[in-house]
């Protein structure tokens, strides 16, 4: 039964390669499991996009957690580990999270190809202003936060940035939970809660260890938020992820966590926020076709806001005028949004520059596969 489910996950997995998915779902169901390739974004029930016709055994579940180093006894508890897979289509690292359901374990396998190179900066879809800025500031110093929905290819933004100051033969050391790819030319450091290494606790570490350029994974608690802008007013690059609706709220989201503002006006130089829009298919209009392999579309592209540090200390200094630090952050920034135009802080606004240039080179970001998929090719 091993051999068999080893199979089908190996055929399931190339398939996902091929078609260039991000994800792929396994839900329990009756006596099998149903397959879903997430694929620029969209949930797709396998047999919609590919030939596996057949009926997934529920032992394809052990298989993944098998490869994955995970315990085959623990089933009530989620687990996540990973594996390097090798495809007819290339090789694939294959991040494996089960959660224990009424109904069995549901697995979801994040696939991030090997061979997939990280953009540089100026592939990222930046239009030329904010192409400037993210390099002026980068080259500078100080903190530089990327903020946006899950997926929204932060961390590719965040590697371009990180690369570029390597190629110019700068420390770097990053703190990541999880490493999603080892780089030679960084210190690379895993988050670890068992051990106690937190990112705060990574972070203060980091600090000692002299690099030029630091990123944290995620900035999610006070005590992250405190050692990063320590860092930056420091001088060190610091580079970091935070969840926030825009720009504005991720320096509202820094002052709620009681960050001090005066520090935060002297560390932070830019924040950048993100989203990842669809491209839709030329040929079917969305339809679905041979070419977009029935997706109706053939990647994503990204779309970026960007707030400088004197946006950031105008939307300091709104908040503070109005005393509105004790209202919940929607009411903050709507109150002062109300009040002065967005244009007035700083903010470059939003590039979303359409045509002239390709898609494949504008396209998908992140771990969420290519701009173009691989039927149109054929
Ligand atoms: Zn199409």
């Amino acid at each position: 039964m091993v051999t068999m489910a080893g199979e089908v996950v190996d055929e399931i997995v190339a398939v996902a390669v091929w078609l260039r998915a991000s994800d792929v779902h396994f839900d329990p169901v009756a006596d099998h499991l149903a397959i879903r390739f997430r694929i620029h974004g969209k949930l797709i029930d396998a047999d919609a996009v590919s030939h596996l016709t057949r009926t997934i055994p529920r032992q394809v579940v052990g298989r993944l957690k098998v490869l994955a180093k995970l315990s085959l006894a623990e089933q009530r508890r989620p687990q996540d580990g990973q594996v390097r897979l090798e495809t007819p289509h290339g090789a694939v690292d294959v991040r494996v999270a089960t959660m224990p359901t009424v109904r069995g374990e549901r697995v979801v396998a994040r696939l991030l190809p090997v061979d997939t190179q990280w953009r540089t900066v100026a592939s990222l879809g930046l239009e030329p202003a904010h192409l400037h800025e993210v390099r002026k500031t980068a080259a500078k110093g100080g903190m530089i936060l990327v903020s946006g929905r899950v997926g929204a290819g932060k961390s590719t933004t965040l590697h371009a940035i990180l690369a570029e100051r390597s190629q110019a033969g700068d420390s770097v050391l990053t703190i990541e939970d999880p490493v999603e790819r080892k780089i030679d030319a960084y210190s690379q450091v895993e988050v670890d809660d068992r051990v106690g290494l937190t990112f705060a606790q990574g972070l203060r570490t980091a600090l000692r260890q002299d690099p030029d350029v630091i990123m944290v994974g995620e900035i999610r608690d006070e005590a992250t938020a405190q050692i990063a802008v320590r860092a930056g007013l420091l001088g060190h690059l610091m580079l970091s992820t935070i969840h926030a609706d825009s720009v504005e709220q991720v320096v509202l989201r820094l002052l709620e966590l009681g960050i001090d503002a005066s520090l935060l006006a002297s560390a932070l130089q830019l924040v950048i926020w993100q989203t990842l829009l669809p491209v839709m298919c030329e040929q079917c209009r969305g339809y679905g076709c041979g070419a977009c392999i029935g997706v109706g579309l053939v990647g994503r592209r990204a779309v970026f806001s960007l707030l400088r540090a004197d946006g950031v200390v105008d939307v300091i200094e709104a908040v503070r005028g109005k005393k509105i630090r004790s209202y919940s952050l929607r009411s903050a920034q709507s109150q002062w949004r109300g009040e002065r135009r967005l244009s007035v802080y700083g903010v470059l606004g939003t590039s979303e520059q359409d045509g002239g240039i390709a898609v494949a080179e504008q396209g998908e970001m992140d771990r969420t596969g290519y701009g173009v998929s691989p039927g149109r090719s054929e």
